[in-house]
């Protein structure tokens, strides 16, 4: 039980320990990571304050996705100048915006990357606000978690499960979520066989949720060290990109942004079989076969974002079936270096930026 006395030192010592600015990394000019001068620079921002219905969050932890080499890089479109990325923030709320009651003050919570959907337009009445055409994304519209402070509208945070720490917790808000709603894009059925293409931050969680339930995995990826971690999971087997996998699957998911995989994923499939494109973004799928590649009813399809109840069920699942997120730990300060490890490819699990103790 907090006393009032206790509420109110809390409350003094949060204002004495928000600082006016922080450290946080910016995309000054998107382009290709290796350039010189480098599309990131580590600078001094403000620190935001939160609107009406927001939390301001003190970032313990930030995972670094594929989808922020997208927005570095700028096979995404620019939606924010020197937009601050990363979207996999775990963090303690230090301060309430007007109009919030959700979280107390030290909460421990997740900002993902669906940051707002506007909860009246035809998908988002129809329970499909991961298709809201008005949607913003942390990372993307909005400054993200490479940096000390982040705010959040209340209503699109998590709760973290006690089971995780902070670091860990990290890739579980995108890598995590969208796996999940690639698996369920993906209709596998109970009992079958799963091939995963590329095997990163995503694919290594999502195989892990899958093997849980029963599913055989089979993972296609073109980096060694994550075949090896692939079979170390659990998977059935592990071959190249382009390989055909040992069986023929019911389903399959591509987390690698290479449109050339689509023919050979479709021709991996079985009668009747799905393939899910996981990706915001993908290079062109090269010219198909409609004997080969779509006949037998095969269905080709693509995962976008994720609606809240997909957060919520997946954060749910992973508490129960222990997943375990392997993570690489980089502070801050070295955030190009882990866009670089991501960029390989080949790579056992999932970077996460360390911003603060805790
Ligand atoms: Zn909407
Ligand atoms: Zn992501």
């Amino acid at each position: 039980m907090t006393s009032d006395k206790t509420k109110v030192i809390e409350s003094s010592e949060k204002d004495e320990t928000i600082p006016t600015e922080m450290k946080a990394w910016e995309v000054v000019k998107p382009g290709p990571l290796d350039a010189n001068p480098s599309p990131l620079k580590f600078t001094t921002k403000p620190v935001p304050t939160p609107k009406r219905g927001e939390v301001l969050v003190h970032i313990i932890a930030c995972g670094v996705c594929h989808t922020d080499l997208h927005v570095t890089e700028g096979d995404l479109p620019v939606h924010q100048e020197h937009v601050t990325p990363g979207h996999e923030i775990v963090g303690k709320v230090v301060k309430n915006g007007p109009g919030t009651s959700r979280f107390e003050l030290g909460d421990r919570i997740g900002v993902p990357w669906l940051r707002w959907t506007c909860g009246v337009c035809e998908y988002c009445r129809a329970g499909k606000e991961n298709l809201c055409p008005n949607s913003l994304y942390t990372g993307w519209d909005h400054d993200g978690g490479y940096a000390e402070y982040v705010t959040v509208p209340e209503g699109f945070a998590y709760r973290i499960p006690e089971r995780f720490d902070s670091m860990t917790a990290a890739p579980l808000l995108c890598a995590g979520i969208i796996g999940y709603r690639a698996f369920e894009r993906a209709n596998v059925p109970a009992g079958g066989r799963l091939g995963l293409y590329g095997f990163g931050g995503s694919a290594h969680l999502t195989a892990q949720l899958a093997m849980a339930q029963g599913i055989e995995v089979h993972v296609l990826t073109r980096g060694k060290d994550a075949r090896e971690f692939a079979l170390e999971l659990g998977a059935a087997s592990a071959n190249g990109a382009y390989d055909l996998p040992p069986v023929k699957l019911d389903s399959a998911i591509i987390y690698a942004p290479v449109g050339d995989i689509v023919p050979k994923a479709l021709e991996a499939l079985k009668p009747g079989g799905t393939l899910a494109m996981a990706g915001i973004h993908s290079t062109d799928l090269p010219q198909l076969t409609y004997t080969e590649h779509i006949f037998h009813e095969k269905n080709l399809t693509s995962v976008e974002s994720n609606t809240r109840r997909d957060g919520e069920e997946f954060l749910t699942l992973a508490d129960r079936l222990n997943i375990h997120p392997e993570i690489h730990e980089y502070p801050l300060a070295k955030a190009d270096e882990a866009l670089k490890y991501v960029a390989a490819g080949d790579i056992k699990g999932a970077c996460v930026l360390r911003v603060s103790e805790g």
